[in-house]
């Protein structure tokens, strides 16, 4: 068995080796989650409460070392990376003051002499999570289910295993009891064999639609649960009304963030025939002047991509793109040196069918998309199989909403960023995935609805 290796991508260099367990040691530690289970689906909102605001002043006072571990382990901006640890205690704070409220005893008027539903807790969660954002994707999923009563278990992904660990130290310090959040340090081929572990009751998924089609079979075929949070390739459209100015400042910090590595990143932009020259120009201008450079340097506007294979993986789609007839406006090119840099890149003339506009780029690839009108944009918007968080840029208000109401996607935000934000759902469509996190939806996913009737 393999260990899992981190390497720092901005440099190539090895940072830590952390040894895999076997599936028979991820038996022990399930079984010790439901054993914790036991007693942490007793314990009261107000307990539950105090610990995750506990776990959040931790996310505040080590701000720094986090930050820097996320960078070294997979590459994103220092500054970026402050601002994720930032969101962990945010999250932590909104289910640790919420979670009571949304899980409340909800009365039904029926013929009973009593009747309401309950939110019950389900037991064990296993949660299998990406690298993108190594600490917000887990505490995303493990704030509200831990606040709901339930125990979880991680498998991150095998290049942010340090990130794993000092999370499960986080709980620990937090206060919480052992056995309540618990790192597994196996690999993608042993998740089968732990979702069939009877001590799971249900899985989370973030990740590609691939890894997200396998989870969902095993755990169907064990009559579990999933919630999957998968990729996409939502489009912006941009509006013949935009301000150009604010609408590419808006489209080089979308598509750049995160080095390119954000499920909701803007990634095809749908822009409309009257202003497409002046947008692409612009919008050219400003990717070519962000800094792409070491994440550790704070005026770095963009850093390498996670591993070199997936950089490697990039450049394949771009190549196959412009084979299909795209046209390279910008970048496209593998720097020389180490590092798995990428440079920021535009692509025009993509056409459905194309590599570049069927599929997700997930990195600092953009596609610029003509569009004659308004209902042709929808058209291209829509025509995608995934469907997770799109956007609309205009300076009409009006008119933006009424375009967002008619784009496919979980979330559609005009004039800003699709972001996850703890009060309002997450989540996506079609192959996008399925289910809900955060808000009082998300804090629902993993709880047993359940009716009493007292005659
Ligand atoms: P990934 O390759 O699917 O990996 C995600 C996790 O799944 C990792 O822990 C990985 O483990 C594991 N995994 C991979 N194949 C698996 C399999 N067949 N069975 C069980 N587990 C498996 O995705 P990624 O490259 O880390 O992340 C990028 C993708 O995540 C993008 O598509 C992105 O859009 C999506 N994403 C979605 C959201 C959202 O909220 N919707 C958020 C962030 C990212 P190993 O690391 O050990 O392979």
């Amino acid at each position: 068995m393999s260990n899992a290796i981190t390497i720092n991508p901005a440099n190539g260099e090895t940072v830590a080796e952390y040894e895999r367990i076997a599936i028979s040691k991820a038996k022990e530690k399930i079984a010790m989650a439901r054993e914790a289970y036991a007693s942490w689906k007793e314990t009261s909102f107000a307990e539950r409460s105090q610990l995750m605001h506990a776990l959040a002043d931790l996310f505040d006072a080590n701000k720094e070392e986090y930050a820097r571990l996320a960078t070294t382990e997979m590459g994103k901006t220092i500054v970026q990376a402050r601002k994720e640890i930032e969101k962990c205690a945010w999250v932590c704070r909104f289910y640790a003051d919420n979670a009571e409220s949304f899980l409340g005893k909800e009365v039904v008027d029926t013929d009973a002499a009593r009747s309401y539903v309950t939110f019950q807790p389900m037991g064990v969660i296993l949660a299998v999570m990406p690298w993108n954002f190594p600490f917000y994707q887990v505490i995303r999923f493990a704030a509200p289910a831990l606040m709901a009563g339930n125990t979880g278990v991680l498998k991150h992904a095998s290049n942010v295993q340090g990130s794993a660990f000092a999370l499960e130290v986080a709980f620990i310090k937090a206060g919480f009891p052992a056995g309540v959040f618990t790192n597994l340090n196996i690999n993608a081929g042993n998740v089968k064999d732990v979702i069939e572990d009877k001590n799971i009751v249900a899985v989370t998924l973030t990740g590609s639609d691939p890894a997200g089609r396998s989870v969902a079979s095993v755990a169907g075929a064990n009559l579990k649960k999933t919630v999957l949070e998968l990729g996409g390739s939502d489009a912006y459209v941009v509006l013949d009304d935009a301000d150009l100015e604010e609408a590419t400042d808006l489209a080089t910090f979308g598509r750049l963030q995160n080095n390119g590595q954000t499920c909701i990143a803007a990634k095809r932009f749908v822009v409309l025939d009257a202003i497409y020259d002046k947008f692409l120009e612009l919008f050219t201008k400003k990717m070519r002047e962000a800094k792409m450079g070491d994440p550790m340097d704070e005026s770095t506007y963009y850093g390498p991509m996670a591993r070199l294979d997936l950089r490697d993986e990039i450049h394949e789609q771009v190549t196959k793109t412009i084979a299909q007839g795209g046209r390279l406006i910008l970048g496209g090119k593998i720097p020389e040196g180490t590092g798995a840099y990428y440079p920021a890149t535009i692509l025009v003339d993509v056409h459905p069918g194309m590599e570049a506009f069927d599929n997700e780029l997930f990195g600092p690839v953009a596609s610029v998309i003509r569009a004659k009108d308004e209902n042709e944009a929808i058209a291209l918007a829509n025509n995608s199989q995934f469907g997770l968080g799109s956007g609309v840029i205009t300076s009409d208000r009006e008119r933006g909403e009424k375009v967002a109401l008619q784009l496919e996607a979980g979330s559609c935000f005009v004039n800003k960023l699709v972001t996850s934000d703890p009060r309002l759902p997450f989540g996506g469509i079609k192959n996008s995935g399925y289910g809900r996190e955060l808000s009082a939806y998300g804090i629902r996913e993993f709880v047993n609805i359940k009716s009493i009737w007292v005659d």
